[in-house]
């Protein structure tokens, strides 16, 4: 029997996941299809899961908060995260992961680096320093206001607003986490300040796909190596895949499809 799947969003029409997804499953001859769903309100995020006859979603802006209230059970960093894109169903139960911060790693997994600077401090920041952080490096965040620094200071995760932050020593590796350059022309940090930031620091990634941002423009012109958030949004959905189908994939052979589709 064919296998339902759908991304939950609002806007979700921009959604490049139903590509990504059904070329996957064309490709690997697996009976499945993957919708979108446009939600309204996102308490109602599981009760249309079940509605529709779903194995598994992604959830994606604004609701990836309010699915881990309502999930049987949280797995891996979506625990430690607060925020899941992925649901998967298991028997009668719905399990919610978080695949952005295990797709950023595997974004970066070429990358030689042991300090790292996440530019902003909202769900992506989260997933994204949390991981890191899980994986040896030394993480600092730095957000332009101090209302979300909380969650980071509770995982003991260094955390500045641009008003307290002293540039002390170089990072590696620089982040965009925030959407400054998405629809405006901004940085993601004060410009002085990023300059220098930058001065010290080898790559440049940018959470933001398709466009180069201005973060990824000053980056270059620094010289780093840069990355947009292709990466990242390929392998959380091969990652994904990897979970709805509950086996390996040859991840390497998945995320090269799915570059393709994204172009
Ligand atoms: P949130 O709304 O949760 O957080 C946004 C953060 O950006 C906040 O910390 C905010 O700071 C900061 N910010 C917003 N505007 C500016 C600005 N002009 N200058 C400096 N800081 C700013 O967003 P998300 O974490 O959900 O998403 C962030 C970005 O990541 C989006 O662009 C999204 O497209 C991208 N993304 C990419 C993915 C991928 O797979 N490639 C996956 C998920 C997200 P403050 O706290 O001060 O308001």
């Amino acid at each position: 029997m064919e296998k339902m799947f759908a991304i939950f969003g609002n806007p979700v029409a921009h959604s490049k996941s139903p590509l990504m997804h059904n070329r996957f499953f064309k490709t690997f001859q697996i009976d499945g299809c993957y919708g979108r769903y446009l939600l309204e309100k996102g308490e109602e995020l599981i009760g249309k899961f079940w509605e529709l006859g779903l194995e598994g979603a992604n959830v994606t802006v604004p609701f990836k908060e309010v699915a881990t209230q309502q999930v049987d059970r949280l797995e891996g960093l979506g625990k430690e995260v607060g925020a899941i894109n992925t649901l998967v169903r298991e028997g009668k139960w719905v399990i919610g992961y978080n695949t952005d911060g295990p797709g950023f790693l595997e974004a970066v997994k070429g990358f030689q680096f042991q300090q790292a600077l996440i530019l902003g401090g909202g769900g992506t920041a989260r997933a994204v320093a949390v991981a890191l952080a899980r994986n040896g490096a030394e993480v600092v965040v730095l957000n332009r206001s101090k209302g979300r620094l909380q969650f980071f200071r509770d995982k003991g995760i260094p955390c500045y607003s641009w008003e307290e932050f002293k540039l002390k020593r170089e990072y590696q590796l620089v982040v965009n986490t925030t959407s400054a350059g998405l629809i405006d022309n901004s940085l993601p940090a004060p410009e002085g300040l990023l300059e220098e930031i930058l001065e010290g620091a080898r790559y440049g990634v940018d959470a933001i796909y398709g466009k180069v941002t201005p973060f990824l423009k000053l980056a270059r012109r620094k010289g780093l190596e840069t990355q947009d958030g292709r990466e990242m949004l390929v392998y959380q959905g091969v990652l994904a895949m990897e979970l709805f189908l509950d086996q390996f994939l040859p991840r390497e052979e998945v995320a090269q499809l799915y570059r393709e589709v994204l172009g």
